[in-house]
């Protein structure tokens, strides 16, 4: 693991915390958990948003780094937060999978509460012993490499897109496409999940100003300044998951799982209610196999664990129904009295315990968004199987950052091809046992070489002061 000399200021949209029952404590998450152990050596501080910001502690136990809380009014955070980030940013980057809003008020507060981080920024660096390198991350902070490298010229800056990178194309439909590209250009390196978004954002910057050289991983801009744009995958931490797989909570939640589903195939969703995930045509296409193969119906179990998210956002809130309209129907069609129905649908989050029984549980893991920059879930699902010895099929769209690492030892779908991808699922079950479970240990060394500390240590080293200049 790559070690920074200097302490390091991490900037996020929300801080790493949350109140739990028994007081403040760190969030679970591969990012904090990565961190730790880098914070531990440097020292740190966090910067994010907290609706409560006074509560807010300035350390928390098991995490030593010191929080910042940004506090903004009601409006600015519904205009940067629901509204440009979530509503225009969102689909735009997510290729348009819904319509987004352009309104001006919201770009209005974006710039204002990227400003307003800027300040929060500039005063830790001030307080801080040492020359801070600055970590900053997402989408809801594209202004603030340029804001920061304003405020504190010197600071090494480095930015972290969680989302997919779109093509020139899309850009071009943002009308501050100009500004924003701009703000991110302000930092030293910017990290992209794959080689595919990297290079949409190289082209977009190519086509949107003159005079821009890309050199390897480097883009030279007009006045000499070298940024760096790289691809660097996040992932999990695999021990943490690998351990989960076989802890004694795991083995009696699924004991119990086992005995609910026995004799049924298990298909599994582990989604938050987002439109980006694909879940309607996922269950499209559960209808169809069903419809298909009526011997399948009292067969086969597909469980959608629904995380719900956004329901402020109107776009998420009638997913919801169009959600549960299809669930209800397929249901409907194909329960039979006094049996167990074909879709279990949880929408709710699960216990981490619970989550991994389930990924244990599953035969198929239905991982088919129709876009998503990462994907965590498909990461974990074969840590847990081949941690356990598992022979499960994943199931993965070729429309996710997971899928440029797995290959075709994942079964590849295009989930906008609902009847294909029925056919797909159909085929999975097919798979013999052995070719599958090597197939699962190939996809779950591929995470391990590449787990979430090796992202870290790529970014933070990717970060280097010097590059500034002519
Ligand atoms: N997850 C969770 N509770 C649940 C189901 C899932 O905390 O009940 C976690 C899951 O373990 C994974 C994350 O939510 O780490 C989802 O990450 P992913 O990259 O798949 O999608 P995102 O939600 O970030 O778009």
């Amino acid at each position: 693991m790559r070690r920074l000399k200097r302490p390091l200021i991490v900037v996020a949209n929300r801080l790493p915390v949350s109140r739990g029952p028994d007081g403040w404590e760190a969030s679970a998450g591969g990012l904090v958990t990565a961190l730790r152990p880098v914070i531990e050596e440097v020292g740190g501080a966090w910067i994010g948003y907290d609706d409560d910001p006074d509560e807010v502690p300035a350390r928390v136990d098991g995490l030593a780094c010191e929080l910042h809380p940004v506090s903004l009014s009601e409006e600015q955070f519904h205009g940067y937060y629901h509204g440009f980030a979530n509503r225009t940013l969102w689909p735009l980057f997510h290729d348009l999978v819904v319509e987004p809003v352009i309104d001006r008020r919201w770009w209005q507060s974006y710039v204002e509460v990227n400003r307003r981080f800027g300040e929060v920024l500039a005063r830790v660096v001030k307080e801080t012993d040492g020359e801070p390198v600055l970590w900053i991350q997402d989408y809801h902070l594209m202004m603030l490499p340029g804001i920061a490298r304003g405020l504190v010229p010197e600071a090494p800056i480095g930015f972290f897109l969680h989302i997919p990178f779109p093509p020139p194309e899309l850009v071009a439909r943002l009308p501050w496409r100009d500004q924003l590209l701009q703000g991110l250009l302000a930092a030293d390196a910017i990290g992209f999940h794959t080689r595919q978004y990297r290079d949409n954002f190289v082209r977009s910057v190519q086509r949107l100003f003159s005079g821009v050289t890309a050199l390897g991983d480097k883009l030279i801009l007009p006045d000499g300044r070298q940024v760096r744009a790289v691809a660097h995958p996040i992932s999990i931490d695999v021990d943490e998951f690998s351990e989960l797989a076989v802890s004694d909570a795991t083995n009696q939640e699924m004991e119990e799982l086992s005995e609910q589903f026995a004799g049924r195939t298990v298909f599994l969703g582990v989604d938050r209610l987002d439109y980006t995930k694909g879940i309607r045509h996922r269950l499209q296409s559960i209808e169809l196999l069903l419809e298909r193969r009526p011997e399948l119906r009292g067969q086969l179990a597909f469980v959608q664990i629904a995380v719900p998210s956004r329901d402020d956002v109107k776009e998420y809130r009638e997913l919801r129904t169009e959600v549960e309209t299809e669930v209800g129907r397929i249901n409907g069609r194909f329960t039979e009295p006094g049996h167990d129905v074909p879709v279990h649908y949880l929408y709710r989050g699960v216990p981490r315990e619970s989550l991994a029984a389930y990924y244990r549980l599953a035969d198929v893991m239905c991982v088919t968004p129709l876009k998503d920059g990462m994907n965590l879930v498909a990461k974990e699902f074969v840590t847990v199987q081949a941690a356990a010895e598992g022979a499960g099929v994943l199931l993965l769209s070729e429309f996710c950052g997971t899928a440029q690492e797995f290959g075709d030892d994942a079964v590849r779908t295009n989930p906008f091809d609902v009847e294909g991808q029925s056919y797909l699922m159909e085929s999975a079950l097919e798979l013999d046992h052995l070719e599958r479970a090597a197939r699962m240990r190939r996809m779950a060394g591929s995470v391990r070489d590449a787990d979430v500390y090796r992202w870290v240590s790529d970014e933070l080293a990717g970060i280097e002061p010097g590059s500034r200049g002519p």
